[in-house]
């Protein structure tokens, strides 16, 4: 009988535990469910947050009316690859892009037209500039620019009256009819040594933008230093 009781005893004792282990298991699962869950959760609002950023960033680069890179990132990106150019001893050029008597398509038109305007010009830029390597900008109010790493002045003239003619050629719509615009275009281009500044080229093409201004407008004008072809001693 002792031994009968103390067989009884034993089959309690180990189907006790055996509850204890089931419910321990299913406790188990239920926690390591929660935990996928939170996780899962956790990876969704952390793909949020990286997609916020992404969002956050590329607004901080890009003009909100045009959609072109903005002038924090014009400013950036020249030194950059004035930089780059220097390194590797290419040239680099630059375009800036000025609209000619603008005022004058706000004043007579109004600002939304003048706005729209803009939109325009940058989506006709937009198709003929190869983007990458080439780059664009709007650099200012009715300013543009286009940055050529790599391109020396005469590729960059190529592209330059490529856009100015084909800009005169173009009409631009809005709501009440349509109007027609010209650009006076400034080419600076250099080989830059490691002591050149960036600002150097903007200077170059400002300079140049100056004198298609003066010029007559509805004109290319270009700029360069060192960009020398390698001597030939063959
Ligand atoms: P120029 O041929 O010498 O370049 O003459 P311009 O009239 O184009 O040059 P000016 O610098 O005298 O005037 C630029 C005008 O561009 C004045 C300004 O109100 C206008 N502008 C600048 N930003 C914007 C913009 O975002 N939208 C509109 N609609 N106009 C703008
Ligand atoms: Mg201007
Ligand atoms: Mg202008």
């Amino acid at each position: 009988r002792v031994y009968t009781q103390r067989l009884a005893d034993e089959f309690a004792s180990r189907t006790q535990q055996s509850i204890a282990m089931a419910q321990e298991q299913a406790q188990a699962h239920v926690l390591a469910q929660a935990v996928a869950q939170k996780t899962q959760a956790l990876q969704a609002a952390l793909s949020e947050v990286n997609k916020l950023n992404l969002e956050l960033s590329k607004q901080t680069i890009t003009d909100s009316l045009t959609g072109l890179f903005n002038r924090r990132h014009f400013d950036h990106l020249l030194e950059n690859e004035v930089r780059r150019a220097a390194r590797e001893h290419r040239s680099i050029s630059l375009v800036l892009i000025d609209v000619d008597h603008f005022k004058k398509i706000n004043d007579t038109y109004g600002h939304p037209v003048g706005d729209d305007c803009l939109i325009q010009l940058a989506r006709l830029l937009r198709h003929i500039v190869r983007q990458p390597p080439d780059i664009l900008f709007r650099s200012g109010g009715e300013e543009m620019a286009l940055l050529l790493p790599g391109s020396d002045c005469a590729g960059a003239l190529v592209v330059a009256e490529k856009i100015c003619s084909l800009v005169a050629a173009s009409e631009f719509c809005y709501p009440a009819g349509c109007l027609q615009l010209t650009l006076s275009l400034g080419v600076g281009s250099l080989v830059p040594s490691l002591s050149t500044q960036a600002r150097e080229l903007f200077e170059l093409a400002d300079k140049a933008l100056y004198l298609a201004k003066n010029g007559g407008r509805n004109r290319v004008e270009s700029l360069s230093l060192g960009n020398r072809e390698p001597v030939d001693w063959g």
